[in-house]
Order: C-alpha cells, then structure tokens, then sequence
C-alpha cells in the first residue's frame, strides 16, 4: 500500500480541530497535531508533512505570520488557513502570502477533505515542475562544462604546439605551463616540470634577469640570448590573480641582419671619412691659391658646411659602431660639473644668438662619478644641443644634475614644441627624426641613439617626458657605482 499523506494540524483546542481530524482519517489521511510554536517547527522539519492545516489564531501567534514563516524555510509545502469568520481580507493577505487554501465555517466533512485533496494537487503539480526545472537545469550546465571543456582542450591545443615559445608561472614564478616550443628552445627533457621553480628548470641567466626586472614597469622586450647564437625576444605579460606569462619569439635572423647593416655602416663611413678630409682640405686651399671674386667665395663656403655636415654625420655612425660593439669601457673620476660648464661654453654662441634663457643647478654632492669622460660630454653635448636647437627664441631651457639613492639624475627641460606621445618611444632609434622638427632645423636623427647607447653603456637609463606643444623633459639616470 502506497504510503498515506501526513496532514498536520496547528490548531488551538477545539470541535473544528476534532472535526478535522476525524474527517481527515476518514478519508485515509495521516494526521499529527501541534500543539505549540516548537511542537509545530519540529513535526514540520521530522516528520515532513504533506501539507499544513493553520489556525488564524495559533498558540499566541498569528497564523499568518507563522505561514509566512513556514513558506521562508519550505516554499513547496501547502499551507491551508482555518479562519473562524470569513473575511475578504483575510482571503486576499493569505493569498499574497502564497497558502493554498482557506477554509471557514460553516464546514462540512466533504468541504475539508475537498480543499486539502484540491492543495495536495496544486503542490504536486507545484513539486513535479520544480523537479523538472532542476533536471533540466542541472543538463543544460553539464553541456556548457562540456562545451567549455572543449573550448579549453581546443585553446591549450592551440598554445601547445604554436611556433612561439610560451610559458605561464605563478606568483612564486613556479611553472604552470609551457608549450612544446619552450622544450625545444631551452631542450628540457623532463617531463614533469609542472609547480617546479622556473628558474631551477631552466637556469638561463638572461630569463633570470627579466624576472628580476619584471617588476619594472617599462619592461615590455628583453633578449634572451644562447651560447650558440641564437637571440630570443621575450615578452613579460602580468595575468592578474594567476602569476604572468613569458612569450619568446626567436629573433636570430633579424639581429643577424641588424649586424650585416651596422658592418655595412661602419664600413662605408670609415672610407667616406678619408676622401672627406681630402675634400675640405682642398676648398681650403683653393682660398690660397689666389683671390676668389665674391660668388666663389661664398660658393667654397656652403662645399664647406656640407662637408662638415658630412663629417658629423660619418663620425656620429662611427662612433656609434664603437659604442654598440662595446669598445667603451675605459673608466675614471669624472668631474660632472666642469663637464657641464665645458659642454655650455660651446653652445654659447647660439644661446646667445636665440636668446635663450639657461638654468643650471647642480647638487653638491653630485659632482662627480666614474664614468667615461668624452662619452658623459658627448651625451651632454646631444641633450643641451637638442633643447638649444628645438626651443624657439627667448625661449627656456634649465640644466640639472642632483643625486637620490646612489644614482645621479641629469635632466634637460626645455619649454619648446614637446614630441608626440606616439613618437616618443621611437626617438631613440638610429635616423628618427619627429614630426614635430620646426622647418629648417637640421639633424640626422643619430644624436639620440648615441645618447642611449652611452647611458646603456653605463648601465643607466634614459628616458623623455613630453607632450605636443608641452616643452621636453630629458631624464638620464647613471649610477654612482658601476
Ligand atoms: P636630430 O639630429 O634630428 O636632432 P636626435 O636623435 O638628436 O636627432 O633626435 C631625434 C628626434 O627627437 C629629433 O629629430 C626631434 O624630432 C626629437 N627631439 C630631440 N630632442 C628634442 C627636443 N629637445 N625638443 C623637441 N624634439 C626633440
């Protein structure tokens, strides 16, 4: 026999409950009594009723409330309210509260048995949907995990067998995950490598120092270099709240082509240099070998400025060949402050000529460092000749050198036409030159390239703040001890 529905009963003492009782049983319910607040809490929560029959008054407590109560802890129980005196309002509040039922006298054993057979059925219908709604549910979530299990194996499948290199780490640079290209750069043999420290499974010293430097915020490349020749360029990428990632692309055959054009470079402008000199030195001779008439004169004079224009230009290259290829590395007290003093006398002539306005300020104790004299006064010489020659008449140029923690600060600030945000990364390139240069004002675009090579070659950093129109600002970092 299948198993009757418990009717609970929360109804003050009296013929009605009887009443109820009596025609519940007799029509083959189950039927339990409460006689309190608690009783009626514990027979709901033990003994699981099929549906609630309440008093409008029960135990001190109003039914209402204490269906409301009820339908909080257990939505699909039906809940029927007793009342001794029918009211519309009572109906309405006991509706909105979400009963099922409501009964009021004058009741009959038939009214009774036909309003709690009518709410078991709503709450049947009520229970069966919400199993549904479950299953389906629960199926329809199974398949997007399935689909984004899919998606995953597809991506990781993806990252796996790409050409560049990929490695992913934690917070405590332990490995996540590197691809199939990783191996095969580093050719690590192990196979299980997964949680182990990046470093102690691959001891590159390159790769140890771009995790040291990944703090730095300006870190985007950094060249991983092999004993073999071949040159990687990794990039760092922070992953927030999973560690970062580490991409490598080999860049072997465009450092390789790099050098075959700075040779070529160097080699041209070694031999332009000889012819070069040949040439002034006859436009001087030329002056001597009798008197020239007034167009001759200047003629001979604009040959000469184009060949010292020439001679820079060949110098600048070759000195910036000897610098890339690490020749600089003589070092000796070098006295910051007459260098300064030299570098301006030089510009003197066209401070005064434009007007200009120069400050200089330099912290005492910032004096001197060791470094490589000419190379310092040659990277001076760029930075005061670049503000001297960019910045407008009248305009303003100031000069400082001051120390902080260990490091000298040498800056340039000028107030002339600023270089573009999407420019400024690029001027440090050999042969940039912005779009902001004022018509007429001559350069090669290597000056900013030396100045980079000789501050890298100090290990110090240089860097511009500017913005169209706002004036630059040329930041150089050197530290005092090498
Ligand atoms: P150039 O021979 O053209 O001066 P540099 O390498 O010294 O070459 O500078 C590269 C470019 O950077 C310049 O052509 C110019 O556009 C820009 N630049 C450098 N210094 C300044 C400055 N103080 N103010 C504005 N632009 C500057």
């Amino acid at each position: 026999m299948a198993k009757q529905d418990l009717i609970l009963l929360a109804l003050d003492p009296a013929p009605i409950l009887d009443l109820m009782d009596r025609a519940l049983r007799a029509a083959g319910y189950e039927v339990a009594r409460a006689s309190d607040r608690s009783g009626l809490d514990k027979s709901v929560q033990e003994a699981i009723p099929a549906l609630l029959i309440v008093g409008e008054k029960f135990s001190n407590s109003d039914g209402l409330s204490v269906s409301k109560d009820m339908l909080e802890r257990f939505p699909t129980l039906p809940i029927i309210l007793y009342t001794d005196k029918d009211s519309s309002d009572l109906a309405k509040a006991a509706l909105k509260t979400g009963m099922s039922g409501y009964l009021y006298p004058p009741l009959k054993i038939d009214d009774i048995v036909d309003e709690v057979q009518k709410s078991l059925a709503r709450g049947r219908r009520l229970g069966d949907w919400l199993r549904r709604e479950v299953r389906r549910t629960t199926s329809s979530l199974a398949e997007k995990a399935q689909i984004s299990e899919a998606e995953r194996n597809k991506l990781e499948a993806i990252i796996a067998n790409i050409q560049d290199g990929v490695m992913v780490i934690d917070q405590n640079q332990n490995i996540l995950f590197v691809n199939h290209a990783i191996r095969e750069i580093f050719n690590i043999n192990e196979k299980e490598i997964t949680g182990r420290s990046l470093i102690a499974v691959i001891p590159n010293e390159d790769l140890k120092a771009l995790l040291v430097r990944s703090t730095e915020e300006t870190l985007k490349h950094h060249e991983i270099n092999f004993d073999d020749g071949r040159v990687f360029n990794a990039q760092y990428t922070l992953i927030p709240k999973i560690g970062a990632a580490v991409t490598m692309q080999d860049i072997t055959h465009f450092k390789e082509l790099d050098r075959i054009k700075s040779d070529f470079i160097h080699t041209i402008s070694h031999d332009l240099r000889s012819p070069l000199t040949s040439i002034l030195g006859y436009t001087e001779l030329i002056e001597r070998t009798g008197p020239l008439n007034e167009n001759q004169t200047e003629f001979i004079q604009r040959l000469q400025g184009s060949i010292q224009h020439i001679t820079t230009l060949v110098n600048d290259l070759l000195d910036l060949g000897r610098l890339e290829a690490g020749f600089d590395t003589g070092r000796e007290i070098v006295n910051l402050e007459s260098i300064l003093n030299y570098s301006l006398d030089m510009f003197d002539a066209q401070i005064k000529k434009k007007n200009l306005q120069i400050t200089k300020s330099i912290t005492l104790e910032a004096k001197s460092i060791r470094a490589n004299p000419t190379r310092i006064r040659q990277m001076m010489d760029n930075l005061i000749g670049n503000a001297i020659k960019y910045t407008p008449n009248e305009g303003v140029v100031r000069v400082s050198i001051s120390i902080q923690e260990d490091q000298i600060i040498f800056k340039v600030e000028d107030n002339g036409p600023g270089i573009l945000p999407n420019e400024q990364s690029h001027i440090f390139e050999k042969f940039y030159r912005a779009t902001n240069v004022p018509e007429g004002v001559q350069g090669s675009g290597l000056g900013l390239a030396i100045v980079k090579s000789i501050v890298d070659s100090h290990h110090g950093r240089v860097w511009v703040e500017s913005g169209n129109g706002k004036g630059s600002s040329f930041i150089v970092i050197l530290p005092t001890e090498e």
